[in-house]
């Protein structure tokens, strides 16, 4: 039987992600998402591969998010080719006005990601597994946040990207992360020892997403557990982005994100790739996605917020108890 567990605290000091920072990334993330969309091709569901069944969600920047009927996957109508999005992240975007990673090369706060984000993600993953200092890979690893926190809690831990300059600054911030792309032809070398493999905000990004895991269990130990973070679609956060089309700074933010799963078609992608959840966790920042975009429509209206701050975490952990959060963490392995 799965064990669910319920939110983390964020605190909302540490990172700097004001009004003006969303106001500058809407604008630039259009822009991006416009230009971006002129690409697009048509793409049957990335989960259970249907192409005709679904329903109409919200079109934003120039992208149509659609909802499957069979595995209630919310994911674009239309995507920019596989080879395409993957140059978004291997850092030759000069066309893009801001890139995938940017907010965590430019701003300079590596360990307090790691601390406040990474760590207990490292810490649940341990727990649940009841692994003490395994051997780690964090496939997608960024600028390696995480792996630098496994390290610090004993793992033998590396991460591998295709983003070179977030290799670099993880490198700089003596994270063990290595600028690799993890394919069928080598995956054996880089993971076949590994005890845990994780997968954190990747899947949604790869419109292959089942055959990036499949690929991943296949070239692993029987025994290895699996760390899988990815954005849900049931959120007060979609509920946001849906209502304030204009305003999107994240989560249903296309092309990154190709999708957003729901309970069901993040278990039917397990299944396909011969997982099953162990322990799931969830949070989220719905309540800084509503508040953020409400601010940022009220700019003006000398209405004195400070004291929200201070309460952001008891409203969110209400919604991650009611399954409204917009991201989860599943530990899984396999059946
Ligand atoms: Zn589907």
């Amino acid at each position: 039987m799965s064990r669910d567990f319920f939110s983390k605290s964020f605190n909302y000091e540490h990172i700097d992600r004001d009004i003006g920072w969303r106001s500058e990334t809407i604008s630039k993330r259009a822009n991006d998402g416009l230009k971006l969309s002129k690409k697009k091709i048509p793409s049957p569901c990335p989960v259970c591969e249907n192409y005709h069944e679904h329903k109409f969600i919200q079109k934003i920047y120039g992208f149509t998010y659609i909802r499957c009927n069979v595995c209630s996957l919310v994911y674009l109508k239309e995507i920019p080719n596989t080879e395409f999005l993957k140059d978004i992240y291997v850092s030759n975007q000069e066309e893009m006005e801001k890139s995938p990673g940017d907010d965590l090369i430019i701003t300079d706060d590596f360990n307090v990601r790691m601390e406040m984000i990474s760590t207990p993600k490292v810490e649940f993953a341990l727990r649940e597994a009841k692994l003490k200092t395994p051997k780690w890979v964090d496939i997608g690893c960024g600028v390696g946040d995480l792996v630098k926190a496994a390290t610090n809690l004993g793992c033998y831990a590396v991460g591998y990207d295709i983003d070179e300059r977030e290799i670099l600054h993880g490198q700089n911030n003596s994270s063990n992360i290595h600028c690799i792309d993890v394919n069928p032809d080598n995956a054996e070398r880089y993971i076949g020892d590994a005890d845990l493999i994780s997968v954190i905000s990747v899947l949604e990004h790869v419109p292959n997403c089942v055959e990036l895991l499949k690929m991943l269990v296949k070239n692993s130990k029987n025994e290895a557990y699996y760390l899988i973070e990815v954005p849900r679609y049931n959120s007060i956060s979609s509920l946001v982005n849906i209502n304030f089309k204009h305003q999107v700074s994240r989560h249903m933010l296309p092309p990154n994100h190709v999708m957003l799963f729901s309970e069901k078609s993040f278990d039917t992608m397990l299944g396909k790739a011969g997982l099953q959840r162990v322990a799931s966790w969830y949070y989220g920042m719905d309540i800084n996605e509503l508040f953020g975009t409400l601010l940022l429509n009220a700019e003006h209206s000398f209405i004195e917020t400070t004291e929200l701050k201070r309460l952001m975490n008891e409203f969110q952990a209400m919604l991650d108890r009611s399954k409204l959060c917009d991201e989860m963490l599943v530990l899984c392995k396999r059946f």
